[in-house]
């Protein structure tokens, strides 16, 4: 049988029912995905090096014996350290791991154990060591191979040894020997039309690989898993022509299903919003402040957009009160002065409230009708709502989900605001055109990311940014800080409850399934409970259903509780004005823009605000490094800047809760100009074909529908 690249992957040699199993799991469920298993590094053999001649923040490779393995708990905590110490003849290193790779990990190695050891060289405390590195047994055989080796991702019941002959295998029947045809074909309802010669992996058209000056897919695949001989230092930092290549393609399907998306957004018809902005000047004169450069500058560009028929598709970014939801309230006044009306979405029935409040005191002053829909509403009541929304009495609702219920119907709904971008996703916002109209949107977002990257990544989106705060705004006090620190910490937070301030403290819960973070949380309310009774204390987790965690919020809010002690669910903004005190545990833990964020949640009122960055135990100095910057800086810009760079951009945007695809091999801070190519390229195609109906185009549709269904190009027709 000849193997094809979407041959599924039982069918290679070497594959049994087993091994198809696994490689399903992680998955490849076809010879050509197996392919795209890329190497997570390489290991230069041809450098070898001795442990006496490691220099920190060098990534190595070291040949070395095992004298020891132990494990031990850090600190006072309950956090277990392993340690596995190699030598050779120059020194001793140990190699520490803060959680276990998989179970039964470390029963692999013994002492006298021949191994490699690969990774970063850390300073900790002035002495070198490796944490996380990667261990190998050094198997017979390969031993010799005195050249550049991919590393791939150690699976359980895989062996590297075992992938590389696998990808081998694939190379051979794909690449080096192919027995499919070299023709394909595209059908089309007047019959078959022969397309260009391709290798049976390529799909991009050739005009966009010399343009762009790229590598066939094929050679640049096979020199990825097989390093050249020449292979040089830009090779194994993933910069080579070969990585590029990839690199490319994996930024080209992300950017062509938004600009598909784009181009469907054009071709929909909303309404043209004329006024005179008699609401939106009555509104601004009653403001008790002038708005800020950035507000004006936002505000002008959300009324450009309402003024088309085309449907506004624009993302508003800013700090926490930064005015964007002044801002999205004047648009809303814009849209019912014109005679329609608007709605503002949230992620929770708390912040539907809050939102209510501020939009009351901005639009009852001018007679204008707003509404609030949750939940939990009486059906009387629920009632009496829908049939004032739908003869249009209520000019702006504000609420929930709720809001995207079957039952609700507008008059004629002309303005979505969807707060926090990250909680809704693009199939609420398809929800409202099923119900049959193209309203604008405005997505709020407090969650800042540099202009370069938010108009690649949310590329069909338009982008406004306040990146000013209003004058006059308050700093907070930021302090990092150790254990050693806490008595006197927890005498400053008393001190200001004593004062009738509120407080959070806040455990990082970096996975849900991470059951030792919530632990985390319980032991500590429980201790602080204990030594301090004559404080009303609070927990909130995020195993709690959603009414429990709003009962608790509310009742913070209300100041029934004193310190509300939380995992990270209080990120989103609930808005308590008389909390000026916040302390952050583990720090080390969170990224930079998280950090901010939650900081965010103090400095709201007229107290003078504080926040306590408090580090775990054993942090490296990189660490502590990135802690200081918040210290420094209060500017969500600028810390999303150093955030990206040290995390990479994958868990710093959320890729997957935005609905993007995770990128394997490409770097968003990296590879940017990459990306600014791949856009390109993806819009230029689109431009000469809208609905990629052209024959050299057959594979992109293809592989578009393959990827993202059939909505993806249902817009596109
Ligand atoms: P965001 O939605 O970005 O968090 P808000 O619109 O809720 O910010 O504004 C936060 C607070 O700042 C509100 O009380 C709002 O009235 C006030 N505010 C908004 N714009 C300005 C401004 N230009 N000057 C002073 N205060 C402002
Ligand atoms: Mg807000």
């Amino acid at each position: 049988m000849a193997i094809r690249n979407d041959t599924p992957i039982q069918f290679l040699k070497g594959v049994g029912p087993r091994l198809g199993n696994i490689l399903h799991k992680r998955g490849v469920g076809t010879v050509g995905e197996l392919l795209h298993w890329y190497p997570r590094s390489y290991e230069d053999r041809r450098a070898a090096r001795s442990i006496s001649s490691l220099v920190c923040n060098e990534i190595v490779s070291v040949k070395a014996t095992v004298v020891n393995v132990r494990s031990y708990n850090l600190g006072k905590s309950r956090r277990k350290v392993y340690d596995v110490a190699v030598r050779d003849e120059s020194g001793t290193i140990h190699c520490k791991f803060f959680r276990v790779p998989y179970r039964g990990y470390f029963e692999r190695f013994t002492p006298g154990q021949v191994v490699r050891v690969i990774g970063k060289v850390t300073d900790y405390r002035g002495s070198k060591e490796f944490h996380h590195p990667e261990l190998r047994d050094v198997v017979e055989g390969e031993e010799e191979i005195d050249a550049l080796v991919p590393l791939y991702t150690e699976t359980n019941g895989l062996s590297p040894s075992k992938i590389r002959k696998l990808i081998a295998s694939a190379i051979h029947e794909l690449i080096d020997a192919p027995q499919a045809p070299r023709k394909d074909y595209a059908r089309k309802e007047n019959g078959e039309v022969p397309l260009e010669e391709v290798t049976p992996i390529e799909r991009l058209p050739s005009w966009i690989l010399e343009k762009y000056d790229l590598l066939p897919l094929d050679q640049a695949l096979k020199g990825i898993h097989q390093p050249p001989a020449e292979a040089n230092r830009e090779f194994i930092d993933m910069r080579s022509s070969f990585h590029r290549r990839v690199i490319f393609e994996e930024f080209f399907w992300l950017e062509l299903f938004l600009a598909t998306r784009k181009s469907g957004w054009q071709r929909e018809k909303g309404v043209a919003i004329q006024s005179q902005g008699e609401f939106v000047g009555k509104a601004r004169e009653s403001l008790p402040f002038a708005l800020t450069k950035a507000q004006e500058r936002s505000l002008q560009e959300i009324f450009g957009d309402l003024s088309r028929s085309q449907p506004m598709h624009r993302m508003l970014q800013g700090d926490v009160g930064s005015g964007k939801t002044l801002v999205a309230l004047l648009a809303a006044l814009e849209v019912i002065e014109a005679g329609y009306q608007a709605a503002i979405m949230v992620p929770t029935e708390i912040l539907a409230e809050q939102h209510n409040r501020n939009a009351v005191k901005v639009l009852g002053e001018l007679g204008l009708r707003v509404a609030l829909l949750t939940g939990q509403m009486k059906s009387k009541e629920r009632q009496e709502l829908l049939s004032a929304l739908a003869s249009g009495e209520i000019h702006l609702l504000v609420g929930t989900h709720a809001l995207i219920q079957d039952d609700v119907e507008f008059k004629n709904l002309a303005l979505v605001v969807i707060d926090e971008q990250h909680r809704f996703g693009v199939h609420q916002r398809s929800r409202l055109k099923e119900k049959g109209f193209f309203p604008h949107f405005l997505v709020m977002t407090a969650t800042p990311i540099p202009r370069t990257l938010a108009m690649t990544v949310y590329g069909d989106l338009d982008v406004s940014m306040i990146d000013e705060m209003p004058a006059g705004r308050q700093v907070i006090a930021s302090r990092v800080t150790y254990e050693s620190k806490r008595r006197q910490v927890m005498n400053f937070m008393r001190e200001q409850i004593a004062k009738g301030r509120q407080a959070y403290i806040v455990y990082p819960l970096v996975e849900e399934s991470e059951k030792i973070d919530l632990k985390d949380a319980l032991s500590g309310y429980q201790q602080l409970c204990q030594a301090m009774p004559d404080i009303r204390f609070a927990l909130l987790h995020g195993k709690m259903k959603p009414n429990e965690k709003e009962e608790v919020m509310r009742a913070f809010r209300d100041h029934q509780y004193d310190v509300l002690v939380s995992t990270t669910v209080i990120e989103v903004g609930v808005d308590v004005p008389n909390a000026n005190f916040m302390l952050i545990e583990h720090t080390e833990r969170f990224g930079l823009s998280q950090l901010h964020q939650l900081r965010g949640r103090v400095g709201r009122g007229e107290h003078k605000s504080f926040c306590i960055f408090m580090l775990g135990h054993a942090v490296s100095d990189e660490s502590r490094e990135r802690a200081r910057i918040m210290e420094k800086t209060t500017d969500g810009f600028k810390i999303a800047e150093a955030d990206l760079e040290i995390r990479g951009p994958g868990e710093f945007l959320g890729a997957r809760q935005a609905g993007l695809p995770g990128f394997r091999l490409a770097n968003l801070v990296r590879d940017m100009d990459l990306l600014q190519k791949a856009r390109q390229a993806a819009f230029e195609i689109l431009e000469k074909d809208p609905d990629l109906r052209k024959t050299e185009n057959y594979h992109l549709r293809e592989e578009l529908l393959r990827k993202h269904g059939p909505s993806a190009l249902a817009s596109v027709g």
